[in-house]
């Protein structure tokens, strides 16, 4: 069979190799010349362009500024720019005059369908279940049949939502992970004044409360492990995490000692922005005013959820707090307790080859590349799947420019995009 061949192949089509492939494209004919003709190509299952859609609710609103988006970063004329999405399809001035606080998710949703829309060789709809390696390099499959083979791979996989494994085995209409309630919501309707919980004290958990506010449940109760459930730290000192500069920094420490660092810096990133945290407390009064009754949701915190059982219809939800043990009854569970990384199809024998740490967690290099047993001259890379090494910016959008330009200088053994970061106030240490 004759397989395609490209320069690179990218596995995932998310904002991150997006970025790349954005940025791929100032140097596609050098890379087409090196790689058979192809250039870059991307494959992603999803049936097109799209970005954590099925956590959409309206209102939405994105954790990072519109300033960070595919190329501004390290190239701020590039076509594929926010900004030129704004101008060219003609929201600029509608966009800056509804002065939003943070942006629209939906919006940043668009901006990847138009960016992708711009670019070649991406492929929707094809679930690639099989990295092999041959002579010419990786060979990626769906469903036995080879899609492509490639000098050099990208991994851009992203995460996935986690339901423990306490909650497993219980009737799915009734206990379903945060990113079914939007498809689950008309079955819910005839129960909209029964006792609904939401488990998970994050970002997604939040929104799923201000959505069943909005949509008139009247017994919400938001269920989290925490004594508090924690807002993101968006002082100027946090966001200095969030820099080149520091992840420079980070490369040159042990492994030990940037894990013990990085988990300290957790919460600059993994917890709710104070702007959902608002609406959700003003949803709440809104309703309160509306209905002249108590508020709808209830936000139950320091309640670890270690099981769950069914009586009936109902579940009943077994909590651990601080001294004792509850159990709370509901009609449904929402459960938005977090995500974890999408596994990697590579067959045994790469498996075999690509290293890792003691945690079983690949071994990625500052540039972004794989360590592994590598043959000569063929490169793996992995996008969103190094916090330990890059920190927590390796799973945000904030970096997304530097990475893809990290792995192009590399790929390309030579300065494709310089990255200049030196005017910094902190000293790291
Ligand atoms: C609801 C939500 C909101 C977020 N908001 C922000 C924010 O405002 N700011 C911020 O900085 N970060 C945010 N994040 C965190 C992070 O930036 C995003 O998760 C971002 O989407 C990560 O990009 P990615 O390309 O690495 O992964 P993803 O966006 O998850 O993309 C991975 C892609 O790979 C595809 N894929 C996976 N395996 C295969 C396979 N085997 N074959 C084919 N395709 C495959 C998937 O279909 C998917 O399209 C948010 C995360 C979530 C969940």
């Amino acid at each position: 069979m004759n397989v395609p061949a490209y320069h690179a192949v990218g596995i995932g089509a998310g904002p991150a190799n997006l970025s790349l492939a954005a940025l791929y494209q100032g140097v596609r004919s050098e890379g087409a010349a090196a790689g058979g003709g192809g250039g870059l190509a991307l494959f992603d299952r999803q049936a097109g362009p799209a970005w954590h859609e099925a956590l959409l609710h309206p209102g939405v609103g994105m954790q990072t500024s519109w300033l960070k988006d595919l190329v501004s970063v390290v190239d701020p004329t590039h076509p594929l720019s926010f900004l030129n999405y704004l101008v060219t399809t003609g929201r600029f001035f509608a966009l800056l005059n509804s002065q939003f606080d943070s942006l629209p998710r939906r919006e940043y949703q668009a901006y990847l369908a138009w960016a992708a829309q711009r670019m070649d060789g991406l492929h929707y709809g094809v679930d690639i279940d099989r990295i092999s390696l041959t002579p010419d390099g990786f060979q990626v499959w769906a469903g036995g049949v080879p899609q492509a083979v490639a000098a050099h791979l990208v991994l851009g996989v992203g995460s996935r939502p986690v339901l423990p494994a306490a909650l497993r085995g219980l009737p799915p209409d009734a206990v379903f992970i945060a990113d079914e309630l939007g498809a689950r919501l008309a079955a819910m309707d005839g129960h909209r004044h029964e006792p609904v919980a939401v488990l998970g004290g994050g970002q997604t958990g939040c929104e799923a409360v201000v959505r069943l506010i909005g949509l008139g449940f009247t017994d919400i109760k938001w269920i989290g492990r925490g004594q508090w459930f924690k807002t993101i730290d968006d002082s100027p000192l946090a966001n200095d995490f969030y820099r080149p500069e520091h992840q420079k920094f980070l490369q040159g420490l042990t492994l030990s000692t940037r894990r013990r660092l990085i988990e300290e810096q957790r919460h600059t990133g993994d917890a709710l922005t104070p702007g959902a945290m608002k609406s959700l407390y003003q949803a709440n009064y809104g309703a309160m005013l509306e209905k002249g009754a108590g508020f709808p949701a209830r936000i139950h915190i320091g309640h670890d959820v270690t099981g769950a059982t069914m009586d009936g219809d109902t579940v009943v939800l077994h909590c651990e707090t601080s001294e004792q043990q509850a159990d709370i009854p509901v009609r449904h569970a929402v459960v938005a307790m977090g995500r974890e990384k999408t596994p990697i199809p590579f067959d045994d024998e790469l498996r075999r080859r690509v290293d890792v740490d003691d945690h079983g967690e690949m071994i990625v290099e500052s540039d972004c590349s794989v360590r592994w047993k590598s043959r000569e001259g063929h490169r793996i890379y992995a996008m969103n799947r190094a916090r330990f090494s890059h920190g927590i910016p390796d799973a945000n959008l904030t970096l997304l420019p530097v990475r893809a330009a990290l792995i192009l200088n590399s790929m390309f053994d030579r300065e494709v995009y310089r990255l200049e970061d030196s005017l910094c106030t902190v000293a790291w240490g």
